[in-house]
């Protein structure tokens, strides 16, 4: 599906299923949260490969997951601190987590950016497996990525981003309460301060800046 047809099905309140693949709990809120409340339409499943067994976080992502009114899945990645254990080359660990879920079949497939975000390892790591997966066809649906970099001491959306996302204030508050009161990151924070007011996408389509603008309005459109 490229991005034309995603303005016209979200317009036109076409119920999308919607994958989100992240390394952590907390990635879906702090990166998208906004986006998810917005398109309460979609329906939303939201996998997190890391903190399965921690048993501080994990029961975090399920409320947060109630919160955003999505399906909810957590895996046990290795998340090691403060070393991370290599994965194979092919990040198989990644791929078998996803793949059973991913084959199912989505319109979109939100995942990491390139970049990380801020660099991080597993984010990176997530990217380039969900990535390749839907090259395969291992995954079925289009890519669509977060597009932020790190400035200071937070991350902030790419300038350039193909698909810029304005939050109304009250979906930005219902994102800050989630990332604060059920994740427990306080204001001041990477975390809290990366969960801006504008959510960042690439989206995987041959089209320009232009159709991110116009997508943003119909976002607001819809959302207001
Ligand atoms: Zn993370």
């Amino acid at each position: 599906m490229k991005v034309f047809q995603w303005i016209i099905a979200f317009t036109q309140g076409k119920f999308m299923q919607c994958l989100v693949v992240v390394a952590h709990p907390d990635d879906e809120t702090i990166w998208m949260g906004g986006t998810i409340l917005k398109l309460s339409d979609c329906r939303w499943h939201v996998m997190a490969l890391c903190r399965g067994d921690d048993t501080d976080r994990a029961p975090r992502f399920l409320r947060a997951a109630e919160a955003l009114g999505v399906q909810a899945y957590i895996s046990d990645l290795d998340d090691g601190s403060p070393k991370l254990a290599q994965l194979s080359d092919n990040l198989h660990e990644i791929k078998c987590r996803v793949a059973p879920l991913a084959a199912r079949g989505f319109d979109l497939i939100f995942t990491h950016g390139e970049n990380g975000e801020y660099g991080h390892t597993r984010h990176r790591q997530v990217h380039r497996a969900v990535r390749e997966m839907i090259e395969s066809g291992e995954a079925r649906g289009d890519l669509v990525y977060f597009d932020y970099r790190k400035v200071g001491s937070s991350c902030v959306p790419c300038r350039d981003a193909q698909v810029l996302l304005e939050l109304t204030p009250d979906e930005h508050v219902a994102k800050q309460h989630i990332v604060r009161d059920i994740y427990g990151f306080r204001p001041g924070s990477f975390e809290y301060e990366s969960a801006g007011l504008v959510e960042a996408f690439y989206a995987s389509a041959q089209a320009g800046f232009q159709l991110s603008t116009l997508l943003c309005s119909s976002f607001t459109h819809i959302g207001g």
